[in-house]
């Protein structure tokens, strides 16, 4: 799963680019899981380094849900339905 800017696209590159209002400590709000580690804080949005957009932390996972859930829910339902066989089938 890809993580980037829903704005400008820029993905984090794993740098303490962000910095907590509360305690002023810096990290990389995308290893925390948007906790700050210095004061516990969690960080409903998250602004872009590059171009400032605020966005939802969850917004700037690409692609949905986490691999295993897709995976999970796949398992759960199984395959697509095939359609079901016709009763008359013309041309034959
Ligand atoms: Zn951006
Ligand atoms: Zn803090």
């Amino acid at each position: 799963m890809k993580i980037r800017c829903p704005q400008c696209r820029w993905a984090p590159d794993g740098g303490p680019h962000w910095s907590c209002d509360r305690c002023r400590e810096s990290f990389d709000t995308f290893a925390t899981n948007a906790q700050c580690p210095g004061c516990g804080q969690n960080w409903l949005e998250t602004q872009c380094p590059k171009c400032a957009h605020w966005a939802l932390h969850e917004d700037w996972f690409d692609g949905g849900p986490p691999a295993w859930q897709e995976l999970e829910e796949e398992l759960l339902v199984g395959p697509a339905p095939k359609p079901a066989p016709a009763i008359s089938r013309p041309g034959e």
